[in-house]
């Protein structure tokens, strides 16, 4: 046998939940019912869909997250395109690619825009539960929107999700929000804290010595323990906010409250990209070790201006859906079902062409059935037959014996749930009004 082949480390398959997985890893049933769930939210909040390649110039993040940053440091996927020598990169993020695309596209220029997309992005780091090397992400970005009213919307819209999933904000997931405020007063920050860290140089950690200068707001992001007191007590950017700053934050925290949202002002919440300013926040579980953060956005007031298009505001969020999809399998919440309602048994025998054409009728009027699927030789032993129909998880089991077909008949059995065991006579001739008691 030829040997065979394994998928990248840190990219995964998304399979079928009858599909044997080696690592725990959600279904693709679980993803479906994310997808469904998201486009119903994303209408009812007038966002709109749009899609951005996956490749884009590396320059694009290079400009757009900032060159100190952790993705653009060692994270990024880059490649020189062997046909024409172009510097690419695999996306680790999607707000660059869509804002490249607006501005391309001028965009903006009837207006606000509302937008979003799902798709993969990749990152170059060490996989474990929850941190893969190929994940996907929710984005969700309104360009051109100055006011907090709608920093405020990103964080409700998030919070609907949950709901629509299951999940109880306040115990599954928690809100925290800051403000980095504006350049200017970040700068002032900036000096502040170098000259904090400065004076405690002898415990600053080798990462924290390189960022000193070069990104010091970074080294509050720090995980190692031994920094933590000294971060706990460094000079703390809600301090140097000006009045339209703390007007922002202040508006942003009043529409929560109102809505009766519950959240923590986390002083230290930092984000990884350059391209933040005003609100930021993150939707984080204690279910999920280290990878606690599921989704994380904030204000990008200066990023539309920075890659080249007219100066416009900005905010957005992602959101990671394979750790949303592990938090969700974590705490085994109710998932709607994805199997068929109905599985057709073929007994030896029977006219398939007839079959067939029933069961597009039942489809038609939108029954989900799943057909056994025949061998050259015939479908197998009616046993195997209904070892596969209990296995489907169908409720009910169509079977087409042949004399019964011949009279314009098939037994309908039902397998589960409700009346499990009955089995009845249906005429053919009135698929379309017994379809409905199937669903
Ligand atoms: P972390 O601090 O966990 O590395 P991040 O700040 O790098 O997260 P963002 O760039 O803000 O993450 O991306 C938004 C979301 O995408 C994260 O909150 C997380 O849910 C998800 N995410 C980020 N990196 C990964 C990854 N390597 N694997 C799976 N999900 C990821
Ligand atoms: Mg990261």
């Amino acid at each position: 046998m030829a040997e065979k082949l394994s998928a990248v480390k840190g990219m995964n398959d998304i399979l079928p939940a009858s599909v044997p997985r080696t690592e725990k890893l959600p279904d693709s049933g679980l993803w479906q019912w994310f997808d469904t769930t998201v486009r119903s939210v994303m209408a009812r909040y007038g966002y709109q869909y749009l899609l951005t390649p996956i490749v884009e110039p590396t320059a694009l993040f290079v400009r757009g997250l900032g060159e100190v940053t952790d993705i653009v440091e060692k994270e990024m996927y880059s490649f020189v395109d062997s046909m024409n020598g172009d510097r690419l990169t695999l996306r680790p993020e999607a707000t660059a690619g869509i804002v490249r695309a607006m501005n391309e596209h001028n965009a903006l220029y009837n207006g606000p825009l509302r937008l979003w997309t799902v798709g993969p992005m990749f990152r170059h780091e060490r996989p474990q539960k929850g941190r893969y090397r190929q994940f996907h992400q929710l984005d969700v970005e309104a360009l051109g929107c100055a006011g907090p009213d709608v920093d405020a919307e990103m964080i409700l819209m998030a919070r609907a999700l949950w709901r629509e999933l299951g999940l109880v904000e306040g115990e599954h997931v928690r809100l925290e929000i800051n403000s980095l405020g504006q350049p200017q007063e970040r700068r002032a920050h900036r000096e502040a804290l170098v000259g904090y860290f400065e004076q405690h140089a002898a415990v600053l950690d080798a990462d924290a010595q390189r960022r000193l200068q070069s990104n010091p707001l970074r080294i509050l992001d720090s995980k190692n323990p031994e920094m933590q007191a000294l971060i706990e007590d460094a000079p703390q950017l809600l301090d140097f906010l000006g009045e339209a700053s703390l007007a922002h934050f202040d508006a942003v925290k009043a529409t929560l409250a109102a809505v009766g949202l519950g959240y923590r002002v986390n002083p230290r919440l930092v984000r990884g990209m350059d391209y933040y300013n005003l609100t930021v926040f993150e939707w984080v579980t204690d279910q999920l070790g280290s990878q606690g953060t599921v989704c994380g956005g904030g204000r990008y007031d200066g990023l539309i201006e920075q890659l080249g298009g007219k100066p416009a505001p900005a905010v957005g969020f992602g959101l990671g859906i394979e750790r949303l999809l592990l938090l969700l399998q974590e705490l085994k919440l109710p998932v709607p079902d994805a199997a068929p309602d109905a599985y057709a048994i073929v007994p030896a025998g029977a006219p398939l062409p007839r079959v067939i054409a029933t069961l597009e009728a039942l489809r038609a009027q939108g029954v989900r059935v799943l057909q056994h699927a025949g061998g050259r030789d015939g479908a197998g032993s009616m046993k195997s037959q209904f070892k596969r129909a209990d296995a489907s998880g169908a409720r009910f089991a169509l079977v087409f014996g042949p004399d019964e077909l011949a009279q314009g008949q098939l037994t309908v059995k039902t397998l589960r749930g409700d009346g499990g065991g009955a089995q009845e006579l249906r005429s053919l001739a009135d698929a379309a009004s017994w379809a409905a008691s199937l669903r």
